[in-house]
């Protein structure tokens, strides 16, 4: 099992994070996926301590489209920065998490499409997949990835929060899609409907933690040890043992963003 979707130098974990990760061993999981933005200086800081703590833990670079107005006028800027942390860290296996969020529209939405775009090239340059957050932005998501990413990009739809239809066109572009807690939300159905669709060998799971604790464990702070009632939930929708949810999920994990 494997959280392939965790904010592990996120301040919310900086008084007890090798607690977090203890417990995270004790499930067993058998790998993380820190997801850091290198324009959040603070973030790229406390990622080195979190790296160190087990190596099984993997990293991302990508600027995330809240914070894409600061590359307003100089969109390249951001794929530049997320290049360098790449150059820097050898552990850094994806481009992300990069993408379109119209629901909370942080940042103008032309310096959204244009900071992503940027860091498509750059995934498809450096032959990385890309961790893609997408909201309220499906047609967008879909065409820039079709467009900029010119049929060589892959990578996931994180924290799959679309329904059955933006679920078949990224898989028809090649993506893989990953699940959060989101799946065991009462609300979800049309989330639960696409988690049912998506084949064994193309689906991930995470925790997106410290966000989006599954039920039981709703509005409290997440951590990756729960990526196994994540699990659980989906094999519950899709009628297959949680034992091979996990496993498959795990080995398209490592399919994807390499051991
Ligand atoms: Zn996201
Ligand atoms: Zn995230």
């Amino acid at each position: 099992m494997i959280d392939s979707h965790a904010h592990l130098a996120d301040q919310a974990f900086e008084g007890d994070l090798d607690a977090v990760v203890a417990r995270a061993r004790a499930v067993p999981l058998a790998g993380i996926l820190c997801i850091v933005d290198p324009s959040d200086e603070d973030e790229a800081r406390r990622a080195s301590g979190v790296l160190a703590l087990w190596d099984a833990i993997r990293t991302t670079s990508g600027v995330h489209p809240h914070r894409a107005a600061a590359f307003a006028a100089a969109p390249d800027a951001a794929a530049q920065l997320a290049d360098a942390r790449l150059a820097a860290d050898p552990l850094v296996r994806a481009v992300g998490e990069v993408g379109l969020d119209y629901h909370y529209d942080f940042a103008p939405r032309a310096a959204q499409r244009a900071v992503f775009a940027a860091q498509i090239g750059l995934a498809v340059d450096r032959r990385l997949p890309l961790v893609v957050h997408t909201r309220d932005a499906d047609d967008d998501t879909i065409a820039l990835l079709r467009g900029e990413g010119g049929g060589r990009a892959r990578g996931v739809f994180h924290c799959f929060s679309g329904g059955a239809d933006l679920a078949r066109r990224a898989l028809d572009l090649g993506f893989h899609l990953s699940f959060s807690g989101i799946v065991s939300f009462p609300k979800a159905g049309a989330v639960r409907e696409a988690a049912a669709l998506v084949p064994l060998d193309r689906i991930l799971v995470e925790t997106d933690c410290p966000y989006l604790a599954p039920v039981p464990h709703r509005g409290t702070r997440n951590e990756p040890a729960r990526v196994r009632d994540v699990v659980r939930a989906l094999a519950d929708i899709r009628g297959e043992d949680p034992e091979t949810v996990a496993a498959a999920t795990a080995a398209n994990y490592r399919e994807l963003f390499a051991p």
